[in-house]
C-alpha cells in the first residue's frame, strides 16, 4: 500500500525563484503541448501513445530527461481519466432508461474492448457489434468525457531520472529529513544540479516504509508550497472471521442495512438529500441569470459545490464501511450489484447515489478485497425487495411501504432493507453471480422463484390462506389452476 505524505521544503530565495519562476512556467507549457497531442493521438488511433516520440521534437529550453518526466505526468493523468471515463460510462449505459438491453450490452463490449474510435473500415474485423453503436459508443464519449485535463494548476511529478530522493549525507543537510538532488533542466547547464532540503514531518516519519522513488511538487497559485513525499508501507492485515459472513442491502433511508438488523448511513442520506438540493437551487439560480443553455461546469461557485460533496460522500463512506468492517471482520461480503439501477430507491435517490456515493462504495470494496483479502460476492438486485428473506414467498403486495416489508404468507413483518439484505445470500446461493439481463432475464429469474417456492410445499401446503395469496399473486399464474383445485380441496 503507498501512502503519501506532505512536507515543507527548505528553500533559498534563488532556489524556490528558479523553480518558480523559470521551470514551473516551461513546465506547464510543455505539458500543454503534450495533452493536446496525446488528445489528438487518441481521437485518431484510437489508444494511448506510448512512444517518445510524441515528446521530441518540442522546442524547449528543458532537457529531454524533464521532457520525459513531463510526458510520463502527462500519460499518468490520461490514463487516471480514460479508467474513470470508462466506469462512468458504464453506469451511464446501465442507468438509462431509454437504451435497449441488447443496446446496452454491445456499448458495454465497445466500452471493454476499446472500440469507441474504430473506423468503419475496421469492421472486417469482426467486432461483433455494428458501426451504429460504435458511433453512439463515440457521441457518449464526446459528451461525456469532459475536459482535456487541464494543466493551468498541475503539479510537478519528479521523475528519478531528474531528481533523486535520497537521505542526507552532507553535515548541512543534516538537519532534515529527505535531500531532492534535482538536475537544473537547462540544458545550457548540463550536468548541473542543486539540492532541495526536505523537512521532517512528525505525522509521517512514524510510518516506516520504502520510499517511492518519484515526489511531486505541490503548487498553489503559482507558488511552491509542498512536496509529496510516497512511501510503500505493509499494511499490517488484520485477521479475518472466517465464519462470518455479512451482506449489505443499500437503502432509501438509511445507506447500509445489514442482514443482522443494524442500519448504517441515516445521517448520510439525510445530508446528502440537503446537499443535492443546494446544488439544485445554484443550478438554477445559474441558468436564470445566464440562460437556460449554460454549462454549469463553467462556474467555479457550482464546482466549488459538487467537490465539497463529493469530498463528504466519500469521507462518510469510507468512514461507514470501515466502522462495518471493524465490528465483523467478515470474510464475505455479499452486496448488490451496484451496476444497476435499482428501481425500489427511488428515482431520485438513484440519481443521487450514482452521482456522489455508488462509485466510492465499489472502490472501497475493491480495496477491501485486495488489501485485507475479503471475498465480495455480487448478487443480481431485481425482485430482492419483494421476496421474504423467511420463507421464500414472493409478492409485489410485500412490500407496503418503502421502508416497511410485511410477508403476505408468513405474516413475518421487517425493516424493508434489512429484509433486502438478508435475501442477498439467499439469492447467491441460488444463482451465484449470474446476472439475468433485460426483461427476459427478469422473468427467467421470477420463474425459478416461483417454482422454487412451490416445490417447498411444506411452508403452504395445507394452509387455505397462503394459496389464496398465490392465486391473487400474477406471479403464480402459471400455477392457478392446480392450486384453484387446492383451495376446493381445502375449503
Ligand atoms: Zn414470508
Amino acid at each position: 500500500m503507498t501512502k503519501s505524505y506532505k512536507h515543507k521544503l527548505d528553500l533559498n530565495k534563488n532556489k524556490k525563484k528558479r523553480i518558480e519562476d523559470i521551470i514551473y512556467p516551461e513546465w506547464k507549457r510543455v505539458a500543454g503541448i503534450l495533452i493536446k497531442r496525446h488528445m489528438n493521438y487518441l481521437y485518431r488511433n484510437n489508444d494511448i501513445c506510448v512512444s517518445n516520440d510524441i515528446y521530441k521534437n518540442i522546442d524547449s529550453f528543458l532537457t529531454e530527461r524533464y521532457k520525459d518526466s513531463i510526458n510520463r505526468q502527462i500519460l499518468g493523468m490520461f490514463r487516471s481519466k480514460i479508467s474513470n471515463f470508462k466506469r462512468r460510462f458504464k453506469q451511464i449505459v446501465m442507468h438509462s432508461d431509454n437504451l435497449s438491453d441488447e443496446l446496452k450490452k454491445d456499448l458495454c463490449i465497445v466500452n471493454k474492448r476499446n472500440l469507441f474510435f474504430v473506423n468503419e473500415d475496421n469492421k472486417g474485423k469482426k467486432y461483433k457489434v455494428s458501426f451504429e453503436v460504435i458511433k453512439l459508443a463515440r457521441w457518449i464519449f464526446k459528451h461525456f468525457f469532459g475536459r482535456i485535463p487541464s494543466c493551468k494548476h498541475i503539479d510537478i511529478v519528479l521523475q528519478p531520472k531528474i531528481a533523486k530522493i535520497e537521505n542526507p549525507v552532507r553535515l548541512k543537510h543534516m538537519a532534515f529529513k529527505y535531500v531532492i538532488k534535482l538536475s537544473s533542466g537547462d540544458k545550457e547547464k548540463h550536468g548541473k544540479f542543486f539540492y532541495l532540503p526536505v523537512v521532517s514531518n512528525t505525522y509521517a516519519d512514524k510510518f516506516d516504509g520504502k520510499l517511492n522513488s518519484s515526489c511531486t511538487l505541490e503548487f498553489k497559485d503559482n507558488k511552491l508550497v509542498n512536496v509529496i513525499v510516497s512511501k510503500k508501507i505493509e499494511p499490517v492485515k488484520p485477521k479475518l472471521n472466517e465464519d462470518v459472513k455479512i451482506s449489505f442491502d443499500i437503502g432509501n433511508v438509511i445507506l447500509f442495512a445489514l442482514g443482522d438488523g443494524s442500519c448504517y448511513g441515516k445521517k448520510y442520506m439525510k445530508l446528502l438529500k440537503w446537499w443535492d438540493e443546494r446544488l439544485t437551487q445554484l443550478g438554477n439560480k445559474l441558468k436564470k441569470e445566464h440562460g437556460s443553455k449554460v454549462k454549469l461546469t463553467d462556474y467555479p461557485e457550482y464546482n466549488r459545490m459538487v467537490s465539497r460533496i463529493q469530498n463528504y460522500s466519500k469521507n462518510e463512506i469510507n468512514r461507514l464501511l470501515n466502522k462495518i468492517f471493524k465490528r465483523y471482520n467478515p470474510s464475505v461480503i455479499y452486496v448488490e450489484n451496484l451496476d444497476f439501477k435499482r428501481s425500489k430507491i427511488g428515482k431520485k435517490n438513484n440519481r443521487i447515489l450514482s452521482r456522489f456515493g455508488l462509485g466510492y462504495i465499489t472502490k472501497k470494496l475493491e480495496q477491501f478485497e485486495e488489501e485485507y483479502g475479503i471475498l465480495i460476492k455480487y448478487i443480481d438486485p431485481p425482485y430482492s425487495s419483494q421476496f421474504c428473506s423467511e420463507c421464500g414467498y414472493m409478492d409485489k403486495k410485500n412490500r407496503k411501504k418503502q421502508a416497511e416489508f410485511e410477508c403476505l404468507a408468513c405474516k413475518r413483518k421487517i425493516n424493508a432493507d434489512v429484509n433486502g439484505s438478508r435475501t442477498q445470500p439467499i439469492f447467491h446461493e441460488r444463482f451465484g453471480e449470474k446476472v439475468f439481463y433485460g426483461s427476459k432475464g427478469r422473468r427467467e429469474k421470477r420463474t425459478l422463484l416461483v417454482k422454487d417456492y412451490i416445490d417447498n410445499q411444506k411452508v403452504w401446503k395445507n394452509d387455505k390462506r397462503i394459496v389464496q395469496a398465490m392465486i391473487d399473486n400474477q406471479y403464480f399464474s402459471d400455477y392457478h389452476p392446480s392450486l384453484r383445485e387446492k383451495l376446493r380441496e381445502l375449503s
